[in-house]
């Protein structure tokens, strides 16, 4: 089984060909696509085939908006992917607790937090987004809300996640440490499930053909976190942010570390004043390592980003990040650069 956070092997298999998008480093990016191309990027390996989802709406004229909730459906229905949605690794007391923001170009955005049993977090979001005058809901309130809006009920926990969360626990101690992210991110003693095809949460970033940017980011979190625990998916400004005057960011990674600095506002701010995206997201992960040099020795956060003008970029702490691009002339998975190498 491949371990989840190794970066010293995911750092590795960036340098070979995935699917028909060949790797790139930063500097072999395909030039900015012209205002109102339509591009969409989403983090990770497993963004190449959420992208295409999220193409079948962008490549027909569609909104961005819809673009985003129909491209990240696609991992949240995909149980390989033991990081969102249906599948995901259960919490450390077996449960399978979802985190999910959705925005749009006129600072609409929702959100749902520790929702459990609903294979479509993103979904419930948009629903808050839409129906109600508030932003996000958790818990069983937000499970309530989805049930009442005709979302089904289901078991999210694989017999893949549940055996994988069996195995986990033979080892674990099982203690709310303080310390415990980073015992789940060392990078030698990594107990973590999930391949390099299989990493993290999904961030995906779209600008449609009118102009408009619209994000969305759902995850399952931290695997055998503390029942109950929120990451940064869900807070907007955290895991996500779109302003459509200066661009849309999302992370993945520690979501605790992210929440402390609003990360992805951070990385539109950036950009508002001019920094490009890749440069916006590497200036978000200084002020994290600013702030705790030691700790970000040991753990991952990247960020993606996309400009309103089509242009995109990402940056993390430690080498492995990748993020995949699909547009009417490219559709490839890249490296992010990385302040450790
Ligand atoms: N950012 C997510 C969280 O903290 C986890 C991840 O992206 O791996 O919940």
């Amino acid at each position: 089984m491949f371990s989840r956070r190794n970066f010293l092997k995911s750092a590795a298999l960036t340098s070979v060909m995935v699917g028909a998008g060949k790797r790139l480093g930063a500097r072999d990016r395909t030039p900015v696509p012209a205002k109102n191309n339509p591009i969409v990027v989403s983090t990770w390996d497993f963004g190449k085939v959420a992208n295409a989802g999220a193409w079948n709406v962008l490549g027909n004229g569609g909104r961005a908006l819809d673009a985003v909730e129909a491209g990240v459906k696609i991992a949240e229905a995909d149980p390989s992917v033991q990081t969102v949605g249906y599948g995901g690794l259960p919490d450390r007391d077996g449960f399978v607790t979802l985190d999910a923001s959705i925005m749009d170009e006129n600072h609409n955005c929702g959100s749902v937090m520790c929702l459990e049993h609903i294979m479509h977090p993103i979904s419930v979001a948009r629903m808050i987004m839409e129906k109600t005058p508030h932003i996000a809901l958790a818990g069983e309130g937000a499970l309530q809300f989805a049930l009442a809006n005709g979302f089904t009920k289901m078991n999210l926990l694989t017999p893949a996640s549940e055996n994988d969360w069996k195995e986990w626990m033979k080892k674990a101690r099982y203690i709310p440490e303080k310390n415990i992210e980073n015992r789940l991110y060392s990078r030698e003693d990594d107990p973590m499930p999930g391949g390099p095809e299989n990493h993290d949460t999904i961030g995906m970033l779209a600008l449609d053909a009118a102009g408009n940017l619209s994000g969305a980011c759902t995850t399952s979190g931290l695997a055998y976190k503390i029942h109950g625990r929120v990451g940064d998916s869900p807070i907007i400004g955290a895991g996500l942010y779109v302003d459509n005057e200066a661009g849309a960011a999302t992370s993945s990674g520690v979501g605790e570390e992210v929440m402390r600095i609003v990360g992805s506002h951070l990385v539109v701010e950036y950009m508002r004043s001019g920094l490009a995206p890749d440069m916006a997201c590497k200036k978000t992960v200084e002020r994290l390592i600013k702030i705790n040099p030691e700790k970000c020795k040991t753990i991952q956060v990247g960020f993606l980003a996309l400009s309103r003008n089509g242009a995109y970029g990402g940056y993390s702490i430690q080498p492995g990040f990748t993020y995949a691009v699909k547009s009417d002339r490219t559709e490839q998975i890249f490296k992010a650069n990385s302040y450790y190498q």
